[in-house]
């Protein structure tokens, strides 16, 4: 048997949390509400109804350019994508095509450089229901998503295995919840993963012919579905068969995908700039203030963490994970380090950084809230710290008492 190197590229599409959706002014607060209750001309695709462009989205979008390391083009604009699809209704996506809101960036995946392609800011389409009604199999229309503010990520071929790919989507979802421009939500598809996977014979320069699996929806998912593709594809060229470049879909059921349509390419598209959308112009200190307004970011605070604290490197990525532990830690070590008895400040941040990543988490995980839901503050815990510290009452008795 031949040996092969994976090739997989990523599309990741994250809906952006806005008020109102990306041309129109419906809100885009949409799930879980009556279907088509959240609609307008704008977003139905009515004759003469006109978009207008969302400013929080966009600024959204630059965020998200700016975490990815991408260079942001103060010039861009909206292209129309044409295509037909049910819950499609203007028989276009709006969409960037080439002027997108930022390119060439890249991601670390522990020491691994992912090099982005492009993030281009984009509308959601509505959602297609097929359903039994009186016997008869139907399949109904929502809108109420359509027109969302969605941005899409693509990568360049860059990852070489389903674990990294699913390593990197992950490492998306940290950075977008980071800089709190979505939910990405993945109970509610508020991220999904289209993966591009493709073989090549074990160290050739071509690439090989790509398969497309579209519209993944959980970490797992993703990871089985390349799984999958690559094993089905080695077979494949085993045989001696050719893969022909296709979209599928993955069945979770069967655990398997299934071809769904061979590909468009781009010129099926027929992209061009849409008449109805003025071209954007950022003005350099619009986008400065934007970069100013970013947190620090997991990469820079896990560093940080390892010097300023002396914490190994595992123990800083387990806090930088989510923003709000991290928070959360730094909190309490500074109510801790000014109230507590004057102790060396690597003893302290070891002592807090043991109880968050002990006591703390198995809490947040046992009841299911989030760290800012807990009852105890990080204010909370320092005066047990106190306590124990003064020897008023026993580790275990403390960990009884934080439970509490
Ligand atoms: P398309 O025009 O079909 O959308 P693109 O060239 O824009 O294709 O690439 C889409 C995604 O597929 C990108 O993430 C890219 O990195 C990835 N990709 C391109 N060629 C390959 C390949 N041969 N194998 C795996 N992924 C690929
Ligand atoms: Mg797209």
């Amino acid at each position: 048997m031949k040996e092969y190197d994976t090739v997989i590229g990523l599309e990741i599409h994250v809906q952006l949390k806005t008020e109102s959706k990306m041309f129109c002014s419906t809100s885009a607060n949409y799930f879980g509400e009556k279907p088509n209750s959240h609609v307008c001309p704008t977003c139905l695709g009515l004759p003469g109804a006109l978009p207008v462009t969302n400013k929080k989205a966009m600024e959204n979008a630059v965020k998200v350019g700016l975490a990815l390391n991408c260079r942001i083009n103060n010039f861009n604009r909206f292209d129309r994508k044409s295509y037909f699809y049910p819950d499609l209704p203007k028989g276009f996506q709006i969409s960037q095509f080439d002027l997108p809101v930022a390119q060439e960036g890249f991601v670390l995946v522990g020491d691994k450089k992912i090099r982005i392609n492009r993030a281009h800011q984009e509308e959601d389409t509505g959602k297609l229901i097929h359903q039994t009604v009186s016997g008869e199999k139907v399949s109904l229309i929502d809108f109420n998503r359509c027109g969302v503010p969605l941005i899409e990520i693509v990568t360049e071929p860059d990852i070489s295995s389903a674990e990294e790919a699913k390593n990197y989507a992950k490492k998306i979802h940290q950075l977008m919840r980071y800089i709190g421009v979505a939910d990405v939500d993945m109970e509610k598809a508020g991220m999904r993963f289209d993966a591009n996977v493709s073989l090549k014979p074990k160290g050739a320069k071509e690439l090989g012919t790509k398969v497309e699996i579209k519209n993944i929806n959980s970490f797992g998912f993703l990871e089985k579905a390349i799984n999958f593709e690559v094993e089905r594809q080695t077979k494949a060229l085993e045989s001696g068969e050719k893969i022909i470049q296709e979209t599928r879909g993955w069945v979770e059921g069967k655990s398997e995908t299934v071809s769904q349509r061979t590909k468009e390419t781009s010129p099926d598209y027929r992209y061009f700039p849409d008449p109805d959308l003025p071209p954007l112009n950022f003005a350099d200190e619009v986008l400065k203030t934007i970069a100013e307004s970013l947190p620090e970011l997991p990469d820079a605070k896990t560093e940080r963490f390892e010097k300023e604290y002396k914490l190994s490197n595992y123990e800083a990525k387990l806090l930088v994970e989510d923003k709000d532990v991290a928070d959360w830690f730094e909190e309490a070590l500074r109510v801790y380090l000014k109230v507590g008895e004057s102790e060396d400040e690597t003893n302290k941040a070891r002592k807090v950084a043991n109880w968050v990543q002990g006591e703390v988490l198995r809490t947040v995980n046992d009841t299911g809230m989030s760290i800012k839901e807990l009852k105890a503050e990080p204010a909370s815990l320092v005066e047990l710290l106190i306590m124990i510290d003064k020897n008023r009452v026993s580790h275990q008795a403390a960990k009884q008492v934080f439970a509490e």
